[in-house]
């Protein structure tokens, strides 16, 4: 786990923490914790009234790009005194997965919304993905029509009065030479040239243009297949996020749905030319299922993939492996590389066996009793808490009303200081609760089950859909190595789920099925042996 520290030392207030003492503090906080410090923002002579802290900034954009997981600070009115300001950021970094820790402050008060926390987290992830097949159901009636969805046709079409696309031919002479031109052999440049120097011309008589040919090659519609939802899912925020694909059961593919511009023979060898090539240049992307998980349990680095072997010319015999990110670099740590397959099958067997179909049935049932449960006493919660803040607000402006009419005691000063404080915390509260209250959304016992149901059936999932269940549910997995002097000859590793936290949660234990508790002890932090 990675954390940083935000430290600000500001102007308006007489009496606060010096920088170094602040930084001391989070400093202790996070070698307590085990965590590594990646980095420390600090704003000097700067309000918290404002957002435009240059180091605050820098930080907020650190942590979009998931640089690291925690930002400690020392108290929360260095984070942000704006109502506004501190509900935005928080939400921010939420969805940036980064969470904000206060060493004087406990901002988690229940162990109740930690435990649902851990479990809700992907599942508020996995059920918005859901919902939107959801609606892909009732969009696909529409798409079964085979109807323009919109924007400028592909080359080679266009959109008759009913919606539908009509071919061009035109330009369809067009796209049938592209393909027959590149199977033959041309490069890009060769095409654009000869397409420009004949006169051949894109839509709305544009030039075709070198890098346009690979979208062209590439579109299956050619082929007389209507294809509809390509693009990728967006994230909570509503953003697109460029580097996910949609998985293929949320692709609408319709054959013969629209008149054909080539065969699929053409087609299906310009993609394997395509491949081909691809494969000369780049290195074949397979995922490694444990990257950013996997730890050495010798020095506790980082375990990367690596591939032994020539990886242009990909065989039967390259090797892949998991290395010591320290032994790789410096050869400090004496950690033996381990194979791919290997320790992947292992994490694999034990994700699948941690969840059979009564311990799922049992397990739902608890979260989503918890949810529904925690749900009402958040409400309730947040009334009073709103009822408090409201009272603390009116009580601020009344004294600052008295500092304006002329009051200037230290006394006062204290007290605005004390209100203010009072005032924020109220605040981050109220945004905690509100962010549980949207991320529980859907939090009932049959799509839980459905969530959980992934981990059942996870060796039959494609390998990139396993790399996104096993983000879900795994934490952390650490591998130790066989001893080497004649110690132990067994190598095992350590899997940490996400689910472990249910097991310290679960205090009443009288109240839960044998099936649920062995759950909750098979799947907390278990240490697996193989040879
Ligand atoms: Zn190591």
């Amino acid at each position: 786990m990675k954390a940083v520290i935000y430290a600000r030392f500001s102007s308006d207030l007489q009496r606060e923490e010096s920088i170094e003492a602040q930084v001391r503090a989070c400093s202790d906080y996070i070698s307590n914790k085990k965590w590594v410090l990646s980095d420390t923002y600090i704003d000097r002579a700067m309000s918290a009234r404002s957002d435009q802290r240059p180091e605050f900034q820098r930080m907020i954009a650190d942590a979009k790009q998931r640089k690291f997981d925690f930002i400690v600070i020392h108290k929360l009115d260095r984070f942000s005194r704006d109502r506004y300001d501190h509900a935005f950021y928080k939400r921010e970094l939420k969805l940036a997965g980064v969470r904000l820790i206060s060493v004087l402050e406990n901002l988690d008060d229940s162990p109740e919304s930690v435990v649902l926390e851990s479990v809700l987290e992907g599942f508020s992830e996995y059920y918005s993905r859901n919902l939107g097949r959801e609606v892909m159901k009732g969009l696909k009636e529409n798409a079964l029509q085979c109807k323009h969805t919109g924007g400028v046709p592909p080359l080679g079409y266009d959109v008759g009065a009913d919606g539908k696309y009509i071919i061009n031919d035109r330009e369809a002479v067009a796209v049938r030479y592209i393909f027959e031109a590149y199977l033959s052999g041309d490069g890009y440049d060769s095409i654009a040239r000869w397409l420009s120097t004949n006169g051949i011309r894109g839509k709305r008589g544009s030039v075709i243009a070198k890098n346009s040919l690979h979208d062209i090659l590439c579109n299956e519609k050619y082929t007389g297949t209507f294809v509809y939802n390509r693009s990728t899912a967006k994230d909570a925020a509503g953003r697109r996020n460029g580097h996910s694909n949609k998985s293929n059961d949320e692709i609408i593919r319709i054959e013969g749905g629209i008149p054909a511009i080539i065969t699929k023979e053409i087609y299906n060898k310009a993609m394997d030319k395509m491949q081909k090539n691809k494969s000369g240049t780049h290195r074949a992307k397979e995922p490694y299922l444990l990257s950013g998980i996997l730890f050495c349990g010798k020095c506790d680095s980082a375990m990367v993939g690596s591939s032994r072997g020539n990886p242009r010319t990909p065989t039967e015999t390259t090797k892949k492996y998991y290395q010591c990110n320290r032994k790789g670099r410096t050869r400090e740590c004496d950690c033996q590389a381990v194979n791919r397959d290997v320790i992947e099958g292992v994490v694999l067997t034990h994700l699948e066996k941690i969840a059979d179909s009564k311990t799922i049935n049992d397990i739902s049932a608890w979260v989503s009793e918890n949810v529904k449960l925690y749900k009402k006493t958040s409400a309730d919660k947040l009334k009073e808490i709103k009822k408090e803040l409201s009272a603390v607000s009116r009580d601020v402006e009344k004294l600052l009303d008295k500092i304006i009419d002329g009051l200037d005691s230290e006394a006062a000063r204290q007290r605005l200081a004390g209100l203010e404080a009072r005032k924020l915390h109220l605040e981050v509260q109220v945004t905690d609760l509100q962010v549980f209250t949207e991320t529980t959304t859907g939090a009932n016992k049959a799509e839980i089950k459905k969530y959980l149901s992934q981990l059942k059936k996870i060796k039959s999932l494609s390998r990139e859909q396993q790399a996104a269940v096993i983000k879900q549910f795994v934490s952390r997995i650490e591998y130790y190595p066989p001893d080497g002097d004649g110690g132990d000859p067994v190598r095992s590793c350590k899997i940490t789920t996400r689910l472990d936290s249910l097991l310290a949660g679960c205090e009443d234990r009288e109240r839960h099925t044998p099936a649920f508790l062995s759950f909750l002890t098979s799947s907390c932090s278990v240490s697996m042996s193989f040879v």
